[in-house]
């Protein structure tokens, strides 16, 4: 019988090891990692660019969940693995994680109204589409808030909460300014988007006339 090689490097998944955290506990700092992800996707210009794709959407819909430059999920994966890996999470912690991120990203970019008395306490589980509304607000000070995908105490703890944009939901201007003439945006457009000069992307918004400001009131869901 063919004996196997000795292995160290692969672990019995069937088995925790000692110092590994527990899966509901690798779930939470998955989710972390996710948070901590995003904000430097705001923080470094070269990141931005890619995750600007996923702003520059002037409506907050389910679509938008799922509008991502193909870079930027590219990296969020090696991310995510790195996280997996350094962290020592199971498989079944990997799989609720992906999960939940996957439905939770859908449901937080619905342009929906949740009856208030259920949104507040909703809000202290799970990110509501209310509240990360307020992410994709042109205002810069609102842009910078909420970065949470799934859980939302990271925003609590870390200073980055914010309730509700000054406008109100129903007033606030959704994308990002320099794009808010730019009402047709292709498929093609999205992917160069990255690649073009900010000035470029100026002078077009600035041909198209002025920026359209219109109410992006969610829409009740009772
Ligand atoms: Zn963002």
């Amino acid at each position: 019988m063919k004996q196997e090689k000795p292995r160290p490097w692969r672990r019995d998944p069937t088995k925790r090891v000692s110092g590994e955290p527990g899966a509901i506990q690798a779930v939470a700092l998955l989710d972390l990692t996710i948070y901590l992800q995003h904000r430097v996707f705001h923080a470094v210009p070269l990141l931005w660019r890619f995750h600007a794709v996923h702003h520059a959407d002037n409506d907050f819909d389910v679509t938008t969940g799922l509008r991502f430059h193909t870079a930027s999920i590219l990296l969020s994966l090696g991310v995510k693995l790195g996280a997996t890996v350094l962290l020592g999470a199971s498989p079944l912690a990997v799989l609720v994680s992906e999960t939940a991120l996957n439905g939770t990203a859908m449901f937080n970019h619905g342009n929906v109204r949740i009856p208030s008395g259920l949104e507040r306490v909703l809000r202290w589980l799970v990110v509501t589409p209310d509240m990360h509304r307020v992410h994709h607000s042109v205002e810069a000070s609102e842009l910078g808030r909420n970065f949470g995908f799934n859980f939302p105490w990271w925003d609590r703890l870390l200073g980055t909460y914010r309730s509700q944009p000054a406008g109100g939901h129903a007033a606030m201007t959704i994308g990002l300014a320099e794009h808010q003439a730019e009402t047709r945006q292709g498929l093609a457009w999205m992917l160069a988007l990255p690649f073009r000069r900010p000035a470029d992307a100026e002078r077009a918004a600035g041909s198209e006339g002025t920026a359209r400001r219109r109410g992006n009131g969610p829409a009740s869901i009772v």
